[in-house]
């Protein structure tokens, strides 16, 4: 995909939908912690349905340390790997209160250094907790930019590392929730909707998903 197509294939995504962000609700940064780190290999909604209960009661470092580990596990048990979250998530609490005075850093590296807390998480935080202009490279992020020719690379950091080199400035701020829901609703790992697809013209996958056209039956009658 050229400069051309990739400031197109943007500006399309972002004329259906202005101000995208992330479908993991949240009020403060460290209730976003939270949730991306819940969220590993769980869905959006499982989390919100989760997190819904759970902020109610707890929603600062304090308070979730307050719940003690079994405490705290009640709260997520639907969610997958519930155990190891619940140990990182308390285990980074006691850090931020400790370090932070309870409030969650905005330096990457501080963000990587908490338990259960990766590059992806710290990029999601970076973005949409403090608005830097930071690309959080997931599965749909990931197969999107491949598939697309957007930016391919062979792992997540290579992608991250081109998408930061090739996304126009005016769209690096959003590119990550654009790419995101453009993977997760449209351009979707195994059917992708190529024949719904805004930026199909766009796109350099070889494989689309689009019908062969349809031959009216009255048609093929009368012309056979
Ligand atoms: S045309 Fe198909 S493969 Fe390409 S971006 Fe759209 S949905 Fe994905």
């Amino acid at each position: 995909m050229n400069k051309h197509k990739r400031a197109e294939f943007f500006s399309r995504l972002r004329s259906q939908n202005p101000r995208p962000t992330t479908e993991l609700r949240y009020e403060t940064p460290f209730e976003l912690l939270v949730a991306v780190i819940l969220s590993a290999q769980a869905t959006d909604k499982s989390v919100n349905k989760v997190t819904g209960k759970l902020f109610r009661v707890a929603n600062t470092p304090e308070a979730l340390l307050a719940l003690g580990e079994e405490g705290f596990r009640e709260h997520i048990k639907s969610i997958g790997l519930f155990n190891s979250k619940a140990r990182n998530i308390l285990k980074t609490c006691r850090i931020l209160v400790d370090r932070y005075q309870g409030r969650v850093p905005e330096q990457r590296q501080d963000l990587e250094a908490l338990p259960g807390v990766g590059r992806k998480t710290a990029n999601v935080l970076l973005n949409t907790a403090f608005g830097h202009p930071t690309i959080a490279v997931d599965t749909h992020i990931f197969r999107v930019a491949n598939r697309t020719g957007l930016a391919p690379g062979k792992t997540p950091l290579a992608v991250e590392k081109r998408l930061l080199k090739v996304v126009p400035d005016e769209f690096k701020q959003d590119a990550h929730h654009w790419i995101i829901l453009h993977g997760r609703y449209v351009c979707a790992a195994r059917k992708p909707r190529c024949a719904d697809c805004v930026v199909a013209d766009l796109c350099d996958y070889r494989h689309k998903n689009i019908p062969p056209a349809h031959t009216h039956p009255a048609r093929a009658v009368s012309s056979g």
